[in-house]
């Protein structure tokens, strides 16, 4: 494939400074001599210190989950790109349907974050994918299309991965099948290349919804599939290596 692979963990709201260290002390033996693969670990921000720290001058990359659109200023609670880059973070996560349903996110935040995480220099994992009563209504399509106008309105497709997620199956064990994935992948690749031409081509878009070492391999030998982004099973380390190392 053209595209280097990423291989991604969202760790969502899981593991203390502890448990993120003796995961990657664990992990980076594990993936050392992984080849033509991006490796990345999207930790909470609390560990993100601990992290960096331990991965720098690693093959593992680091990323946050969220981020907000502003430099600086009088927002409580709120962490924006400069931080994330001050940090450590080479790619941050943007749009993820949990941010989503539950924290109020809309296109026009995530057309928001998209330009301050560019700005920032940060590359961005930008989340899209329909819920399962949009599958069933044939709507999944418009919904993709919806999501990648919104999102992307005003911006180039540098440093841009997308992720396709499935809200369906996430966390829930129900796979897209590989076909179902590739076809939908192949939608969201067209639609960019009508938007944008040949630059299209060089952009990653992942796969993500219940991704496991006993379907990776079925996953990524598609040819829109150029990579997961991974939960639940890139909590453990012994799990995740299998996923960076699904080819070798
Ligand atoms: P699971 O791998 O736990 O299904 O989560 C997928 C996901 O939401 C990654 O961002």
């Amino acid at each position: 494939k053209m595209r280097t692979p990423i291989i991604a963990a969202n760790w969502k709201m899981h593991k203390t400074i502890a448990e993120t260290e003796e995961f990657i002390s664990q992990f980076l033996p594990l993936v050392r001599g992984a080849k033509k693969v991006e490796i990345l670990i999207a930790p909470t921000y609390t560990s993100l210190a601990a992290a960096a720290k331990m991965l720098q001058g690693t093959n593992v990359k680091l990323g946050a989950q969220n981020m907000f659109w502003e430099d600086k200023g009088a927002y409580t609670g709120e962490i924006s790109g400069p931080m994330l880059v001050d940090i450590g973070c080479s790619h941050v996560i943007i749009g993820h349907s949990e941010r989503r349903q539950y924290f109020g996110e809309t296109e026009e935040t995530v057309n928001k974050r998209i330009a301050a995480a560019k700005k920032a220099g940060l590359e961005v994992i930008f989340c899209v994918g329909e819920v399962i009563e949009q599958r069933e209504a044939g709507q999944t399509n418009n919904v993709l299309a919806t999501q990648l106008s919104g999102g992307l309105k005003g911006h180039d497709l540098n440093g841009i991965t997308i992720a396709y997620e499935p809200v369906w199956a996430i966390g829930t064990g129900k796979t897209a099948t590989p076909d179902m994935a590739n076809e939908t992948q192949t939608f969201i690749r067209n639609w960019m290349k009508d938007k944008y031409g040949a630059d299209a081509e060089a952009v990653t878009i992942q796969y993500g919804g219940s991704v496991k070492p006993d379907n990776i391999k079925e996953l990524m030998t598609q040819p829109e599939i150029d990579g997961a982004l991974v939960g639940g099973a890139s909590l453990q380390a012994d799990s995740f290596s299998k996923l960076v190392l699904y080819n070798g």
